[in-house]
């Protein structure tokens, strides 16, 4: 066999044609991909739409019931007020006075996305789940045996008729294109966008439907006179370069529909966390540490719930001005609340800014594992264990406030726990749902 060609700096400067056959896959010809991106619509308000059909056709907003709360979601119907995600609750309801207030049922969530993501997983040949309710596909190769439009169709009729949720999805040459489309094909529809028409399909788009474009982007963007992506093109690069730096780069190539990044497979790693925003900003040293203690109980019964260990944990703080940090550590296998609260505490500790207020709190579980209880044994492991089924126990008779340590007693009412799947702990932010 011939060994492979390897690329090697040229030592002199020649032609790329010159270097033709010892050259890099880059400078290959890409062969022609087809990416699917799959979103369920309005999930979070589908969701409880299910489970309660009465709220179904009316504006709904799903989030905190606090004040201080913000829209995590919102149907349709809300939508026509002018609300968006991210809207502070009060604010939603000044615009829709009548819109009903609902949410965190977080458990459901989670149960609702990964049976979506086993449907999927079962048939797709290669898929990245990008959100809670949002999945790329690379079916690259499959047009060779199938249609890839038609097989994508007849995926989405399937997770439909399975779970009964709206989803929507796009497929293009690649995860940029296809996730725009996505967003013109709801609700509940589909569009393809053949190759080669990738630019003529974004040249209408405002600029800021490309992800990414922020509010401060797409402000400068409209003071330059670029409002759809065919006047972002039509742009000499080296303008948008001086006035964005590499980032205009970027963009310039997006608006021609140039987009390389790939599908990341995805690997079952479950999470398990929970959150809390507090009523108001905390400093209070005796609330904060009964509130951690409190939330970890809260994700160490939801583990035992699972039949799972942990092997690490983080615990997030973030400030009024929405800085956010968070801090993990990998632990010996466990599910006990004992070990977990003494790591939390002492995460909290390295992590928090004496005397400053918090506004939000957060601990999370990651690396779980159901084997890993067996060799990590220690003397009186089966004794705690079953102590722990006791209490386990016992909650669930009476609720799971109902056997709480000591130091958790004065904290406030849970209004985020959850089941996450996330790969990504690494990253202080959370899942977020993507309309
Ligand atoms: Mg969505």
């Amino acid at each position: 066999m011939r060994p492979r060609a390897v690329w090697r700096r040229p030592t002199k400067k020649i032609s790329i044609f010159e270097a033709a056959g010892r050259r890099p896959a880059a400078y290959m010809p890409q062969p022609q991909r087809y990416i699917a991106h799959f979103d369920l619509d309005a999930f979070f308000v589908s969701v409880e739409c299910l489970n309660d059909p009465s709220l179904k056709g009316k504006p709904l907003l799903v989030g905190g019931h606090s004040d201080r709360g913000v829209v995590a979601a919102c149907s349709y119907e809300a939508r026509k007020y002018g609300i968006h995600s991210a809207m502070p609750i009060r604010t939603a309801l000044r615009l829709c006075p009548h819109a009903t207030v609902v949410g965190n049922a977080r458990g459901e969530y989670s149960k609702y996305s990964r049976w979506v993501t086993e449907i999927i997983a079962a048939i797709a040949p290669l898929f990245e789940k990008a959100s809670i309710d949002e999945f790329y596909l690379d079916l690259t190769g499959m047009e060779r045996f199938h249609d890839p439009y038609q097989w994508t169709i007849a995926l989405r009729e399937e997770i439909i008729s399975a779970t009964k949720l709206p989803i929507s999805f796009a497929l293009a040459s690649n995860k940029m294109v296809s996730k725009i489309a996505t967003q013109e094909a709801k609700p509940n529809g589909y569009i393809h966008v053949p190759p080669g028409m990738e630019q003529e399909f974004l040249a209408p788009l405002k600029v800021n439907k490309i992800p990414g474009v922020g509010e401060q982007t797409w402000q400068v963007m409209q003071e330059m006179g670029i409002i759809t992506i065919r006047d972002l093109s039509e742009q000499p690069v080296e303008l948008l370069e001086r006035r964005f730096g590499k980032y205009g780069t970027d963009l310039w190539h997006k608006a021609r529909g140039i987009h390389d990044s790939e599908v990341v497979p995805y690997h079952e790693a479950k999470s398990i966390s929970t959150e809390n925003t507090f009523e108001e900003n905390k400093t209070d040293m005796e609330f904060l540490m009964a509130e951690l203690v409190r939330m970890t109980e809260r994700v160490a019964y939801e583990l035992r719930q699972d039949d799972k260990t942990a092997g690490c944990i983080a615990v997030k703080i973030r400030y009024p001005d929405f800085e956010t940090t968070s801090r993990q550590t990998t632990i010996p296998y466990t599910f006990y609340d004992d070990e977990l609260i003494a790591k939390a505490k002492e995460l909290f500790h390295k992590l928090y800014r004496k005397g400053t207020p918090i506004r939000l709190m957060g601990v999370r579980l990651s690396e779980l594992t159901s084997e890993a209880i067996q060799t990590n044994l220690f003397e009186n492991t089966q004794r705690k264990t079953e102590l722990y089924k006791a209490i386990d126990d016992v909650k669930e008779r009476f609720g799971k406030d109902a056997v709480v340590k000591a130091g958790g007693q004065k904290a406030e009412g849970d209004r985020s726990v959850g089941k996450a799947t996330s790969r990504f702990l690494r990253r202080s932010g959370d899942e977020k749902e993507n309309q």
